[in-house]
């Protein structure tokens, strides 16, 4: 069904400075009303290629301007983002079903702070150097931009994902071919239209503050990642891949990149436990846990999914917990009252429900949510893909539920009875991203982090981000990690030079 009252938005590729029309497009839905609303170029191989060009055009030019420049730069570029905020916010929201709260408080002021960030930490790096008097040589080591990166992003955090990777990459002197997800392509196609904007009236003859982002550094490609992201993993041109998405996907760029020699970042899903010691204070952990377990639908990669609570404390935490959990409203992303938006998309939705069902049919109890609350929408929000927050409990750690990265609003609690134990289970997946710990002694919560396989590890808190510090998952969760310097090291290439006197 298409919305009549509303003109159909046509996005254009952002290709060396200049928007290009696609020969096909796909519909992109706007996920609160199931109305398409969008229309999304279809690129493959063709415009990959064009804008691979055109970023190989303006390396050499990029590359070689001081860090202090790309700085200004990416000042301006969050300036004019910030300036626009509340417009990025509703469209986030229309496109992905996030509540525009959430993408006014989260996503847009992330994505400015992403540029801001990296403005900042690019000034701060030094390199190596080491002496050996006894030959007379001194060795030091240089870092220089790696060419045209390739960035590939997901659906659920799209100009904040998508910003994490563009301002490391040409901080960095490297210039880039965005692809966003072709569920979530409106923010970066906003970014464009300030990217061309920034670049008009650009002058490469001034030596400092130069007033925009040359035409090329930045080139946004839209279509699906079968056709164009394979494209940009396939291109013998693109020595670098920075991608966040499922693991699944990044098996087949780890083949298809594979003869290229490509250097890959890889950030992928995660099964996350909170585990909530006798001790936890619960007037943090409750609220807490909750957002953890909902944010944004479910639809973070460091939500929780497994909430290991001691026995002591387990019959109360799972009482005031699901009381909360049916607190939540959902519902018009729109409305300030609505704490949780709509699913991605119609099949995203099934495939949710698909794991609540398979749980009952195990034996396990829904205690909120899905199938066991009735949810009440708004008239226009009839054909949305909305769900309830959902907590099972009784589920089997080698339950699928347990098991599988669900990305929705399901949440499974489980008791346990000691320190080892609960590590052991917690392990017991194939992910490690993140993972929060609950208790007050100090002791216990040291020792517990110190043993878990995850690369990020949040303790009486979540969702707290120093972008100093390194972001990344172990086992299927990823390979790599990203951060001021570690993004750093990702976006440049290292080079040890000797020199004896
Ligand atoms: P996805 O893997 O389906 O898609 C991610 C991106 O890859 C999209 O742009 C897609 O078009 C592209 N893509 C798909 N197939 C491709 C191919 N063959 N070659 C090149 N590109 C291809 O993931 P999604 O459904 O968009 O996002 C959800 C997943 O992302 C979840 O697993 C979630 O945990 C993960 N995620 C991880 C992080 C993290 O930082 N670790 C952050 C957010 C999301």
């Amino acid at each position: 069904t298409m919305a009549h009252s509303e003109a159909l938005l046509v996005l254009e590729n952002f290709i060396g400075g200049k928007f290009v029309p696609c020969s096909s497009y796909i519909d992109s839905y706007n996920p609160s009303t199931g109305d398409v609303y969008c229309r999304v170029p279809d690129s493959g191989k063709e415009e990959v290629e064009l804008a691979v060009e055109a970023a190989k055009a303006a390396f050499p030019i990029w590359s070689s301007k001081s860090p202090l420049e790309r700085s200004q730069i990416l000042n301006k570029l969050a300036d004019l983002i910030e300036h626009d905020l509340e417009e990025f916010a509703q469209a986030e929201s229309k496109d992905q079903g996030k509540t525009v709260t959430f993408a006014r408080t989260i996503d847009i002021p992330r994505a400015v702070y992403n540029f801001r960030f990296f403005a900042s930490s690019i000034l701060h790096h030094t390199t190596e150097c080491s002496e050996m008097t006894a030959v007379g040589c001194v060795h030091y080591t240089l870092r220089t931009p790696v060419g045209v990166a390739g960035l590939i992003s997901p659906w659920n955090l799209p100009l904040y994902l998508l910003t994490w990777k563009i301002a490391p990459a040409i901080a960095c002197g490297n210039t880039v071919v965005a692809k966003p997800s072709e569920m979530t392509s409106v923010t970066a196609w906003m970014m464009s239209k300030l990217l061309e904007k920034a670049g008009k009236g650009c002058d490469d003859s001034l030596p400092f503050f130069p007033s925009g982002v040359p035409p090329g550094v930045v080139n946004v490609v839209f279509g699906m990642g079968s056709k164009a992201g394979e494209a940009l993993v396939c291109h013998p041109d693109v020595p670098l891949i920075s991608f966040t998405g499922s693991t699944l996907t990044a098996q087949r760029i780890t083949e298809k990149s594979a003869p290229h020699c490509k250097r890959l970042s890889l950030e992928l899903g995660g099964k996350n436990p909170a585990i909530i010691f006798n001790d936890a204070d619960l007037s943090q952990c409750i609220p807490t846990t909750l957002r953890s377990s909902f944010a944004n639908q479910g639809e973070i990669c460091l939500c929780t999914s497994r909430i290991f609570v001691q026995r002591g404390i387990y019959n109360e935490f799972v009482k005031r917990f699901v009381a909360e959990a049916k607190k939540w409203k959902v519902g018009n992303p729109s409305d300030p009252t609505v704490s949780m938006g709509a699913l991605i998309s119609k099949e995203h939705l099934e495939k949710v429900r698909n794991y609540v069902k398979k749980a009952q049919a195990e034996g396990a109890r829904v205690l909120c949510g899905e199938g066991v609350d009735s949810l009440v929408l708004p008239a226009d929000n009839q054909k949305g893909y909305f769900m309830l927050p959902t907590v099972i409990a009784e589920v089997k750690d080698e339950s699928k539920c347990m098991q599988e990265e669900i990305f929705g609003p399901v949440t499974c609690v489980a008791a346990f009875d000691t320190e080892d134990e609960v590590i052991e289970r917690a392990n017991r997946v194939k992910y490690g991203l993140a993972a929060t710990v609950w208790s007050s002694n100090v002791g216990c919560v040291h020792r517990v982090a110190r043993r878990l396989q995850s690369g990020l590890v949040w303790t009486n808190c979540w969702l707290v981000r120093d972008l100093n510090l390194p972001f990344g998952g172990m086992k299927a969760s990823g390979i790599g990690r990203e951060g001021a310097k570690d993004s750093y090291e990702f976006f440049t290439e290292v080079k040890t030079i000797t020199i004896k006197h």
